[in-house]
Parts: structure tokens; sequence; C-alpha cells
């Protein structure tokens, strides 16, 4: 997992753990051992540490953090007192990434020579802890407290040339850095031998005359933007120790509030929440040895609000994409918003002109059908209309050639009869993009029952070179987000009908940790669009039951903050939701008429019903087989629906609780004498029950078991 070589006084040791060689215990022994030998091997001057593989090392290994791994010997700061204040001259020669604890093996070297492009970063803090290696004591001392606590309190990966004038590098490079580590450690073992003292971050002097102000501001802004998250204000600490504190002192107390934060809520969901990502991507069932197809050129049919963001997240990728559309004054139209947001983009100092001239270069219009003939990928993102999708599909079929591989980003409708209008449904699957597509991170796959191996692995490779986080779903209504949201919603509306105010519900869940509450959700998507879709499901199960509130506000003209009117009233140009007492009198009316005595509804309610309804229908999409794990699930809410990703996603907040509890919860909920109408909404999943009865978990749910 570590090796070494010694060529000509200079030993060179390799980590290596695949793939991003994670300084997890056997590593972290092996290097010791690696240190030991060197430094006491006569023909050694000086250390050169290096990584095997994509890069120097993404950090700790995340899954031994709560494992007695994490506190056995060598400790991860022990190991790196080891090797800063050994005799011989250690230099750190960086590529790929030296993230986290990787960075933190860096800086307790004596010298860093990188190749431009690492990734540098300390992102312990974006799971809800403080880099726990003397990284908050060593960092500042190398580059200063401001820039430190920048990198620390935030956790954002910078590439290493824009930390050129930082103090952090001693070189950089456009070169693999080995062989300028190894010329730079040769050099300061000459100069050790002249009586020239070695450069120990730990023993660098750090002054900053103003810190009590200054850490007091930092404070006060990390707090307020932390929304009391006690990891951000912890790095504040850290920090301001690294300036206040003899280095000891601040490796005692760093080590300490890393144990503490080790044991929180926020660091198991964000710690959940980080891995299920990494989860979702291996797709269980794909033979080991499909390969994905090759996509080079894709074409994008209809211009409309998903195909111009879809186009501009396969360009901002690189990928040349041909947007199509019927008429040339809506392709017209499609072309102009991908100007307007390109352009707002380069103003806003996001974009340089050169990337701008390029992105806005791999975008063509046509109109017309004959670009699908030379494409591998053509997702089709036309008016949700079953009828349109299979005239488009038809067309697609009858002149793309062999082998394309054709997607559709319909929200609702069925996959696999859209698959069936054409004569290879093997190569059809669903691309759920998002609004806006080219900022929303979340991607379903929908796998429809004929899709092949290698398209879905030819969907996934899409996903992450345009950098999207990938759910596979099967088919189902809505997928696995929307159609839970629709039981989320349900509940909303019924909340509504029994005495709660829109404002108050959506404050509740907001207070709980949604980034922004239901109706909030409504009146930015559109209240007409999900009225239509409404229709359309009343249409095939007429015993739906919700709450008639969403028709009146429709009925009165309240299609949201378009129109300035939804749920809310909004101020002209302003986004701040003010409530309507027209839609106050509205939801009054519909309690009247369903007889409902109105009540005080408590925010713990309006929590537990907004969010056990998610666990119910989730439970449900996983005894279908819809997802493949419970984990998934917790991806599509995290990453597209604003759950909040301190509590890892509805599947893990419900294990978190117990889900006994959680059936308790909504039995309680079901028998409340004023909740008549949907009780059976509350029946719990067999899957649920059958966990919940023997005391087990969605997380530790065997895979094969739901299906
Ligand atoms: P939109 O009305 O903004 O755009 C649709 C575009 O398709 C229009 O520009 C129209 O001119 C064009 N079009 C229609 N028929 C065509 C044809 N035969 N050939 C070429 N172009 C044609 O709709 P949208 O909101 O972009 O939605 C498109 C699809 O994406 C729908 O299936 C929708 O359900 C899905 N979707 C929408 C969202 C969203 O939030 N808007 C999110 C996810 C998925």
């Amino acid at each position: 997992m570590s090796h070494y070589q010694v060529n000509d006084g200079v030993a060179v040791i390799t980590l290596d753990n695949p793939p991003i060689n994670a300084m997890a215990l056997a590593l972290r022994r092996r290097l010791a051992d690696a240190i030991h030998a060197v430094q006491a091997d006569p023909a050694v001057r000086a250390i050169v540490i290096t990584g095997a593989g994509r890069g120097f090392s993404g950090g700790g290994d995340i899954t031994e953090f709560d494992l007695p791994a994490i506190s056995q010997v060598p400790l991860p700061a022990e190991l790196l007192t080891l090797i800063e204040s050994g005799s011989k001259p250690v230099v750190a020669a960086l590529h790929g990434m030296a993230l986290g604890g990787g960075l933190e093996l860096a800086l307790a070297c004596h010298a860093r020579v990188a190749h431009a492009q690492t990734k540098v970063g300390l992102p312990e803090v974006q799971l809800g802890l403080v880099p726990g290696a003397g990284g908050t004591q060593r960092l500042p001392r190398l580059v200063g407290p401001e820039l430190a606590l920048n990198m620390i309190a935030y956790g954002k990966t910078r590439e290493a040339h824009s930390l050129r004038d930082s103090g952090l590098f001693d070189l950089l490079t456009d070169e693999p850095p080995l062989g300028a580590a190894v010329t730079l450690a040769r050099d300061l073992a000459a100069r050790c031998a002249e009586g020239g003292a070695l450069r120990r971050t730990s023993k660098l002097l750090l002054q900053m005359p103003n810190a009590q102000a200054f850490f007091a501001f930092a404070r006060a802004t990390v707090k307020a933007q932390s929304q009391g998250m006690p990891a951000p204000s912890a790095c504040v600490d850290a920090v301001e120790n690294s300036v206040t504190q003899p280095f000891k002192e601040g490796l005692r107390r760093e080590m300490e509030s890393f144990t503490r934060l080790r044991v929180t809520p926020e660091f198991a969901g964000l710690r959940h929440a980080f891995l299920a990502e990494r989860k979702a991507a291996e797709i269980r069932g794909l033979p080991s040895d499909v390969m994905p197809r090759t996509v080079e050129r894709v074409v994008v049919i209809g211009a409309g609000t998903m195909g111009t963001g879809i186009a501009m997240s396969l360009a901002n990728a690189g990928l040349p994409v041909t947007l199509l559309e019927r008429e040339q004054p809506a392709l017209a139209r499609g072309l102009a918003t991908v100007r307007e947001h390109y352009e707002a983009d380069l103003k806003k100092g996001r974009l340089t002109r050169q990337q701008f001239e390029q992105r806005l270069g791999l975008i063509h219009g046509a109109l017309g059908f004959d670009a699908v003939r030379d494409a591998d990928l053509v997702i089709e993102a036309v008016f949700e209309d079953l009828e349109v999708k299979r005239q488009v599909f038809e067309q697609i079929d009858a002149i793309a050639r062999p082998g394309t591989v054709l997607a559709t980003n319909t929200s609702m409708l069925d996959v696999d009869r859209i698959a069936a209008f054409t004569r290879r449904p093997q190569d059809v699957l669903g691309l759920h993009f998002f609004s806006p597509a080219h900022v929303m991170k979340l991607l379903e796959i929908v796998r429809g029952a004929c899709t092949s191996a290698d398209v879905l692995a030819t969907a996934m490779a899409l996903a992450r070179r345009i950098g999207k986080i990938a759910v596979v779903s099967g088919v189902c209504e809505g997928f696995i987000g929307n159609r839970m949201f629709e039981s989320y919603l349900m509940q909303a509306g019924l909340l509504l009908d029994e005495g709660a105010w829109p404002q108050q519900v959506d404050r509740a869940i907001e207070k709980w940790g949604m980034s922004m509450g239901p109706f909030r959700v409504c009146d930015l998507a559109g209240n007409d669009l999900s009225a239509k879709i409404r229709q359309q499901r009343l249409a095939r199960t007429p015993e739906l039951v919700y709450s008639r509130t969403f028709d009146a506000v429709v009925e009165l003209g309240r299609y949201g903050q378009k129109v300035g009117r939804g749920w809310y009233d909004y101020m002209p140009g302003q986004r701040a939701p003010l409530p309507s007492d027209e839609v106050n009198a509205a939801i009054v009316a519909e309690s009247q008429r369903l007889g409902l005595q109105r009540r005080a509804i408590s925010d713990e309610e309006i929590a537990d019903r907004l969010v056990l309804a998610l666990v119910n229908e989730g439970a449900k999409i996983l005894e279908e087989g819809i997802a493949h794990q419970a984990s998934d699930i917790d991806v599509v809410y995290a990453a597209g629906y604003g759950f909040p990703r301190w509590r890892g996603g509805p599947m893990f907040a419900a294990d978190r609780r117990g889900l006994a509890d959680v059936i308790t919860t909504m039995g309680r909920v079901s028998r409340r004498p004023d909740y008549q109408r949907g009780a059976d909404f509350w029946q719990p999943a067999e899957l649920l029950c059958r966990l919940a009865e023997r005391g087990d978990s969605f997380g530790t749910l065997n895979h094969s078991e739901h299906l």
C-alpha cells in the first residue's frame, strides 16, 4: 500500500491505495514503517512522497471514521509529526488531488512541488467536521490565517495554480512533479549538509495584530451562513487557535473538536449523503465488461425551458449540440435564451471571453430532423404530451443510424410506451433533467424494461462527463423524485384544509431544513403546470384525495411567481412571498365546505407529516424495485429537492428516527378525529412494516430482498 525506492540518495515513497490513496489505517502503518526505514537508512539523504495513480491522496478514509481504526496508531496527526520532525528533508510531489488528509500530509512535509492542475483543499467541513490531522494549524502558518480560514471554513476545492502566490507551494509545474520534487529534495539535503535548517511548518511564526476583530467578524459571518451547523464555527475556532495558541495546544484542540464533531447527527447525515452519491454511481446487475457507447455529437429536440438548459449543460462540458425546433421563431427564442444565459455569466465573471465564445460556438440551431442522422445521442425535450412524443420518436426512429442512444426528458410519461414508438426499444431510456437543467445537479436515468446495459452505461458515463449526480430509476409515474413529491404535496394540502396556512407549512418545513417549503416551490414551478399534471392523474385515479385549494388557486389565476400571484403575492421584481388574503379566504372556504373545524397545527406535526409522506412513498418505490437501494432515494432528494443534506435524505432520516417510531407516528396521524380523508395514505408500506418488525433499517436492507 506504500512502498519506497532509493535513487542516488533520494528515497521516493509512493502512496498506493487505489482508487484515491485514502489515508486508511493500513496505509498509515505502511507509511510510518517506510518513514522509519528511510530515516534509519544511511544511503538516504532526502525523501519524496508521491501518490500512485490518479493523484497524491484524496484524504482520510471516510468509511473508517466511525470504526476503531480511526483511533489506532499511528494516528494521522502523530504520523505527520513524525514526518515533519525527522532530520532528513521530505518533499511532497502532488498531482491529481491532494485533499483533506492528503493535503495535511503535504503540509507536514518540508516542501511541496505540485502539478499546476492539482486539486487541493480541506473539504472536511462539508462532511460536518474540522480537518483532524493538523490542517487547521499548519495551513495558516503557510498561507496566512485569512486564506486558510477561507479554505477551511468553506471547504472549497481549488486548483493549485490559483494558489500560486499563496506560499503553499515551493514549485508549480506543468510536468509530472516527481522529477522536480527529487531535485528539490536533493538541494534541501545539500543545504542541510552545509548546516542549513529544515523549514518545519509547525515552527513557522504566525502573527496577526488584528486577530481578535478578524475572528469575531469571521465567526459572525460563518454563523449567519451555516444555519446552525456546528462544523463551520468550529473551523473558525480552530484557525483562531493557530494564531493565539502554541502549535501543540492548537493541535490538541483541533483533535478534540474533530472527535466531538464525529459523533454529531450532522456528520452522520453528511457522510451518508456523500457515500450515497458514490454508491448510486455503481449500477447493480450491469456486467462489469459492459462498454459505454461513444457520445461525441448530441441532438436536443425542443428548444424550450428544458431543451436550452440541457444543451448548455452539454456544451459546458465541451460537447457539441444541435438544438432542433419545428419553426424558426421558437428556434430563435431558444438560441437567444442560451446567449442571454452565457452573456450573464460573462458579465458576472463566471466565464472568460474565450469560454463564452467556445460554449456558444458548440450550440447550433437547426430546423427539421436532418441532424439526427449523425447523432450519437438524441435527447427529446418537446411538450409533455404522449402524442407529440410519438410523432417525434417515430421520426427519430426513421432516420437515426443504428446504435444511436435515444433519450426522453419526460417528467411523468411512461418511458416504455415511448420506447415502443420505435423499433429499437433497447436504445431508449429516460434522461430526466431538473430545471434549470444547466444548474441542477440531479439527473434521473430512467431504465426502461428493454433498455440495454450499454445504453445505461452510456447514460452514466455522460452524467459523469457533464458533472451530474445520476440516480437510476425504474419506470413509474413521476419516477423516484416526482412520485414522492406528489405524496408530500398531498399532505401539505390536507394540512391547509385542517387548519394550517401556506406560510406556516413552508416555515415549519424550512425550519426543519428543507431549502424551500412546498407552496413556495409550487409558485416557482407554476401552479398551472402542476394542475395539468393533476388533471391527467385524476383521469386515471379518480379516487385520488387532495386538497381542492390547489384547484382554487389556479381558478383565481394565481399561476405563481411568473404572474406575481400564486399561493403568495409577490411585489414586482421581488421574490419575497407575502401572505395573500384571497388565498387564505379560499382555504377557509374549503375547510367549511368539508365541515372541518380548523385547528392549531404544530410545526412538529407539519414536519412529521410531510417527511413521513416521503418516507412511506419511498418505501413503496423500494419495494417495487423502482429504486435499487434506499440511499438512491436519499440522493434524489438531497440533490434535486432541497432536502437538508445534513439529514442524509428521507430514508436515512427515517432510519435514524427508528422505523418503529415512523410507523407509530403514521398511525397517530391517521387516527386523528379530523383526519377523515385519505386514511389509507398512512397505511405503512409492507417493506416498512417488515423492517420495523425485526428492528431493521432501510440502510441495512439486503439489496435482493425488496425485489
Ligand atoms: P417547453 O414548452 O418550454 O418547450 C418545449 C419545446 O418543444 C417548445 O419550444 C416547442 O416548440 C418544442 N417542440 C414541440 N414539438 C416539437 C417537435 N415536434 N419538434 C421540435 N420541437 C418541438 O417545455 P419544457 O418545460 O422544456 O418541457 C419539455 C419536456 O421536459 C417535457 O416533457 C417536460 O415534462 C419535461 N420536463 C420539464 C421540466 C420543467 O421544469 N419545465 C423538468 C423536467 C422535465
